[in-house]
């Protein structure tokens, strides 16, 4: 049977996180500096710098694939990191903004989650065990960065959501 076949599927989705990475690596300095609390603000700083090495990841792994690295535009986190943007001005001096840039974030780790995710599965039946290693190393940060969050949203953000500044 000629055709695309998985492995071009696996290519084009990471030519999708690949673009996603690099959009959240310029999004996260600006929802560092907007949040209030300075353990969001603690966040924000650890995981830009867990996802430059996300970036660098996924550029070993389309040397593994034998491609050279380059995004395509993922509308999903265009979209995402726009109803952000959204919540940064319209929240921006008022209790609730952390509990919404939280919000945002852990709409962004839960969509990196379920692409690493898939990309990992694809790349054990493609019989890539490097790549897969190296996809569910950024895949458990993303899931620690979305525990992370919660906690901080339980601990700190909502409660004080809930009170008028
Ligand atoms: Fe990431
Ligand atoms: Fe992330």
């Amino acid at each position: 049977m000629a055709g695309k076949t998985l492995d071009a599927l696996f290519y084009e989705t990471l030519k999708d996180i690949y673009y996603a990475e690099r959009k959240i690596l310029k999004a996260l300095p600006k929802m560092k500096r907007a949040a209030h609390s300075e353990q969001l603000k603690a966040a924000f700083d650890k995981h830009l710098h867990e996802t430059e090495g996300h970036v660098e990841r996924l550029q070993q792994v389309f040397e593994i694939i034998g491609k050279r690295a380059q995004g395509k535009t993922c509308d999903a986190i265009e979209g995402i990191v726009a109803e952000g943007e959204e919540i940064m001005e319209e929240f921006k001096g008022e209790p609730a903004l952390d509990a919404g840039l939280l919000a945002a974030a852990q709409a962004v780790e839960h969509y990196e989650i379920t692409r690493y995710g898939t990309l990992k599965r694809w790349a054990e039946v493609l019989g890539m065990k490097d790549a897969a290693k190296l996809l569910d190393a950024t895949l458990q940060e993303e899931s620690m960065t979305d525990s992370a969050l919660t906690k901080i949203a339980d601990q700190v953000v909502n409660s004080k959501a809930l009170k008028a500044a």
